[in-house]
C-alpha cells in the first residue's frame, strides 16, 4: 500500500477527515509509515450513528433473505481478494502470511456463519402455556450497534460481530485499531461494493476520542468492544451508564499443562506454534507452560528451548520467508517492544532464571523493526510479575508442579482465564480438565484451542466482560431483544 490517507465511510460516502490529526499506520517490520490514519472527532463519530440510526428503519424491515443476499456477495469478494486481504494485514500488523491467511479465512467462515441468519434468527412458540393461552418469543433486531477493534486481528475480529449485526438486522458503526487500521477499510471498500444501503455499515477511524463518544452515545444501543481488560472494565462501565448492551473481550494469559505421558514430539511443535505465531500477541497464544513432574519438565525444557532457538525471525513480507510456515514477525510498535523488554528485566530481576534472551535481535534490512527473539524463562514461579502480566509478545514462562490438581490451581488462581490446554494421552485427565479449569477455551492435544466460527469465542474472569460471547449462534442474542408475546382468542359467540 502506497503511503495514504484513510478515509471514513459515513451514510454511504468517504469523507475526508483529519480534523483532529493523522497518525502513521507503520509496518512494524520496518518502522516506516505505509499509510496516515484521521484521528476522527466525536461530532464525525456522531454523524456515522446519526447515518446508521437513519438506516435502521428500513434495513429492519427488509426481508432477513434479501439482508443475507448483500453478506453472500461480501463472502465472494473476501474469497476472490483473500490474498490481497492478508498482504494488507502482514503489512500493517507484522504477521506471517500463513497466519494472515488464517485470520482472512476465519473472518469469511464468520460470515459464512450469519448467511445462516434466516435459521438462527427464529423464535420460539410455547403452545397452551396457560389454559388457552400461547407464549411466542420473537428475536427483533434492535437499532445501531458499535464496536471498537484491536490491533492484534484486525480484520477478523470485527467478524465476530458485524455480519451478524447485519444479518439480524441491525446497523452498524465500527473504529477500527488506529494501529492497524488498513485491511478494515479495505472490507469497508467491499461493502460498498456489494451494494449494502447507505448508512447500514459505518466505519469511523480513530484514537479513543470517537471510542468514547460512541461509548457514550444514546443512540448506540449495543458495543462490541476487543483490546485490553484495562479498557474493557472502562467499556463495561460506560456502558452500563447508558444502559447498553456491552460485550468486552480482555486480556490473557493462556496455559499449556504438559502431563508425563504426553507425546513429546508433536507436543512440542504444538507449543512452539502456539507461543510465538503472530510474535505471541494473539489472544489465545500460550505463554506460560506448566510442566507435571520432575521428569517431564526436564524434557519439555530442554526440547523447548531447542526448538525456540530454530524459530526464523524476519520480515513476513520478504520473499525469501512468503511461505514459511513458523516464521516469527516484529511485535506491533516501539511502545509495545519497550514494554515487553522492561518485563524481561523485571523477570530477571525477581530471579526466574533466562534461559533464552531473545533480546537485541536484528533482522537484517529490517533496522528500523520491532523484532524481539524468542525469550524462555525457566525456574518461574505463580507469584511473579512475568507469570501473573500479560506480556503480549514472544516471551514464554516455565513453571514446574507435582501434580495435575496443583496445575488446574495455578491455572485457577490466574486473574485471566481466556484459554487452557492440556496435553496428554489420558482420559481421565482430560477430563479433569475441561470440567474444574475456570477458563473460557479449553484445548485437548490442541495448543491454539480457539473455536470454530459456529461456535462462541471468549473467556472466563478478567478476560471478559460481558454475558454473551462472540460469534456463532451466541452472539445472535446480543444482537436481537427476545420479545415475548403472550395471547389467547376467546371463542365467537
Ligand atoms: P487496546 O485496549 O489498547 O485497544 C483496543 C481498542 O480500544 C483500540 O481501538 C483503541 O483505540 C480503543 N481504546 C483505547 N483506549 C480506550 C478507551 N479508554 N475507551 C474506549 N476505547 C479505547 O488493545 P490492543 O492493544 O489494540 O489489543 C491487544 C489486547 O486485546 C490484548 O490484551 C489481547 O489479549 C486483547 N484481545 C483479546 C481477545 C479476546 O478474545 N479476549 C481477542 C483479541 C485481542
Amino acid at each position: 500500500m502506497s503511503k495514504a490517507d484513510l478515509n471514513n465511510y459515513i451514510g454511504g460516502e468517504w469523507t475526508c477527515s483529519g480534523t483532529q490529526g493523522y497518525c502513521d499506520v507503520e509496518n512494524p517490520s520496518t518502522g516506516q509509515a505505509v499509510a496516515r490514519v484521521p484521528l476522527s472527532s466525536p461530532e464525525e463519530a456522531e454523524q456515522a450513528v446519526a447515518a446508521a440510526k437513519a438506516a435502521f428503519p428500513e434495513w429492519s424491515a427488509t426481508p432477513v433473505s434479501r439482508r443475507c443476499d448483500f453478506l453472500f456477495k461480501l463472502t465472494d469478494l473476501l474469497r476472490g481478494k483473500a490474498e490481497e486481504l492478508a498482504r494488507l494485514i502482514s503489512e500493517e500488523n507484522g504477521k506471517s502470511l500463513p497466519d494472515s491467511r488464517a485470520e482472512v479465512k476465519r473472518a469469511l467462515e464468520n460470515a459464512e456463519v450469519a448467511c445462516g441468519m434466516p435459521l438462527h434468527q427464529q423464535g420460539d412458540k410455547l403452545i397452551n402455556g396457560a389454559a388457552g393461552i400461547d407464549g411466542e418469543v420473537l428475536r427483533l433486531p434492535v437499532g445501531v450497534f458499535g464496536m471498537i477493534a484491536p490491533f492484534n486481528f484486525p480484520l477478523m475480529v470485527p467478524f465476530w460481530f458485524f455480519p451478524y449485526a447485519l444479518a439480524t438486522g441491525n446497523t452498524y458503526v465500527i473504529k477500527p485499531s488506529e494501529q492497524a487500521p488498513c485491511s478494515m477499510q479495505r472490507v469497508a471498500e467491499m461493502i460498498e461494493e456489494c451494494g449494502f444501503p447507505p448508512g447500514v455499515f459505518n466505519l469511523v477511524h480513530g484514537d479513543r476520542v470517537a471510542a468514547e463518544r460512541l461509548l457514550e452515545h444514546r443512540d448506540v444501543q449495543g458495543i462490541s468492544f476487543v483490546g485490553t481488560s484495562r479498557v474493557c472494565r472502562t467499556v463495561a462501565v460506560r456502558s452500563a451508564e447508558t444502559n447498553k448492551r456491552c460485550q468486552a473481550l480482555g486480556s490473557a494469559k493462556n496455559h499449556l499443562v504438559v502431563m508425563p505421558d504426553a507425546k513429546i514430539d508433536p507436543v512440542i511443535r504444538n507449543m512452539i506454534s502456539s507461543c510465538y505465531g503472530c510474535a505471541g500477541q494473539r489472544c489465545m497464544a500460550s505463554s506460560a507452560i506448566i510442566c507435571v513432574g520432575d521428569e517431564v519438565c526436564q524434557t519439555v525444557t530442554d526440547a523447548f528451548l531447542k526448538a525456540s532457538r530454530g524459530v526464523r525471525v524476519a520480515s513476513p513480507l520478504d520473499p525469501e520467508v512468503a511461505s514459511e510456515s513458523m516464521l516469527m514477525g516484529p511485535v506491533i510498535s516501539a511502545k509495545a517492544k519497550r514494554f515487553i523488554l522492561d518485563m524481561i528485566q523485571v523477570g530477571v530481576d525477581e530471579g526466574a532464571t533466562l534461559a533464552l534472551d531473545g533480546r537485541g535481535l536484528e533482522v537484517e534490512g529490517c533496522q528500523g523493526g520491532h523484532f524481539i527473539g524468542p525469550t524462555v524463562f525457566t525456574d518461574v514461579k505463580p507469584g511473579m510479575k512475568i507469570h501473573q502480566t500479560e506480556i503480549f509478545g514472544p516471551v514464554v514462562v516455565i513453571l514446574k508442579v507435582a501434580t495435575l490438581d496443583e496445575a488446574i490451581q495455578v491455572i485457577n488462581d490466574h486473574q485471566y482465564g481466556n484459554g487452557a490446554s492440556i496435553y496428554t494421552q489420558n482420559g481421565h485427565y482430560a477430563r479433569e480438565f475441561k470440567l474444574r479449569t475456570r477458563v473460557g477455551m479449553v484445548g485437548v492435544n490442541v495448543g491454539i484451542p480457539a473455536p470454530v466460527a459456529s461456535l462462541p469465542f471468549g473467556g472466563m474472569k478478567d478476560s471478559i466482560f460481558a454475558d454473551v460471547k462472540a460469534q456463532g449462534k451466541a452472539v445472535v442474542q446480543f444482537f436481537t431483544e427476545p420479545k415475548v408475546i403472550t395471547e389467547r382468542y376467546w371463542p365467537e359467540d
